[in-house]
């Protein structure tokens, strides 16, 4: 289906002046800068933060994009996934007219992002293996959806969506289909962003906060068409990445292999901990995992989401959610943490 990203966006923003910062007008790095009053002596503490940052963060950008297989034009940084998710919907969506489509169950940030914004999110379940239903996503679509959110590997359940489904979404929707691929390091399965060329409505969404080990800098990326990271960039606080997180995200692309490291080991561990989870009487059912974490169905699940939490060990109780009945999500943790969660459920089965 044609798309065409002007009838995409709401008419405001398609017209809308960005605020032009003084980084903006000049973008040389020599020079006697007077332009944008800031402070012309280093901090108290000796360290140089006095200048604002990179609006568009290039010199990351350069060096992220052959690591993606992207031009670095297609790529947008945000304080979190959150930010990207966030400028999608405000760029899109015209409050209490437009909607989107959500695939229950899925990352809670979307609904978030949908009631903040007053958008309508018209929700349409997976399938009881947690893959998208097409069929009925096609037909939940009136003239009036933007944005279709699909999490793949999907959280809370951890499987990756089949691609065919994608693909039928990419074609015979005209709006976006966002593929958030926050745990994309921990599948086998390539990237969407390989597509980027090939659908000019497809939105991809990645973090450094789980295989890079950086959730404490908030960091998140988008890819899309060079026209759909323009207007991100046009709506997007100026400075939206601090000189400090982009210092230390240009240090952390130097270690790929460290990462590729972490997530061999992480990857060794889910298996290990799921045939020993596998072993105890109390665990029903280990649901296929392609990311950094299990969706379990224990007997009862509130009493082991309790006694663990007396242990203090912290799981996340997922067994309110749409098909996840009697379901814990559990983390991947170091050998240690994994043995230490092992051994105390094991403990429990005597102890009830
Ligand atoms: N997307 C998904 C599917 C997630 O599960 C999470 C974190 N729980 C995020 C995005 C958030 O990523 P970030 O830390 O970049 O905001």
């Amino acid at each position: 289906m044609a798309f065409n990203l002007e009838k995409i966006l709401r008419p405001h923003i398609l017209n809308l002046v960005p605020y032009s910062s003084a980084r903006d007008e000049y973008t040389g790095k020599e020079g006697i800068f007077l332009d944008a009053n800031e402070n012309p002596y280093a901090a108290a503490n000796g360290q140089a933060w006095n200048r604002y940052p990179d609006p568009y963060q290039w010199a990351i950008k350069e060096k992220l994009a052959p690591i993606k297989g992207v031009r670095p034009s297609q790529i947008f940084l945000g304080n979190g996934s959150d930010e990207p998710i966030d400028l999608l919907v405000r760029a899109t969506c015209t409050p209490r007219e437009d909607n989107m489509i959500l695939l229950p169950p899925t990352y809670g940030m979307y609904q978030v992002s949908a009631d903040i914004n007053d958008v309508a999110a018209i929700k349409v379940s997976l399938t009881s293996d947690f893959q998208i239903d097409t069929e009925k996503v096609l037909a939940a679509i009136t003239p009036h959806t933007k944005i279709i959110w699909v999490c793949s590997p999907n959280n809370p359940s951890g499987n990756s969506v089949k691609r065919e489904a994608i693909y039928a979404l990419l074609e015979h929707f005209s709006g976006l289909v966002v593929v958030d691929e926050a745990y994309i390091d921990f599948s086998d399965e390539p990237s969407f962003t390989q597509e980027l060329d090939t659908y000019p409505n497809l939105v991809v969404l990645q973090t450094f906060s789980k295989a890079w080990g950086l959730a404490s800098l908030r960091l998140g990326m988008c890819f899309a068409s060079e026209e759909i990271i323009k207007v991100l960039n046009k709506i997007k606080p100026p400075y939206n990445l601090s000189g400090a997180t982009q210092q230390l995200l240009l240090e952390a692309l130097n270690h790929v292999e460290t990462k590729n490291k972490m997530v061999r080991d992480i990857l060794a561990e889910r298996a290990r901990l799921g045939t020993n989870l596998l072993c105890l009487p109390l665990v029903k059912k280990i649901y296929p995992s392609d990311a950094n974490f299990l969706l379990v169905a224990f007997e009862d699940a509130s009493a082991v989401m309790q006694y663990l939490i007396d242990q203090k060990i912290i799981v996340r109780d997922r067994s309110k959610v749409l098909l996840c009945d009697g379901c814990l999500r559990i983390t991947v943790g170091t050998p240690e943490e994994n043995d230490i969660l092992i051994k105390t459920l094991r403990e429990f089965a005597v102890v009830v």
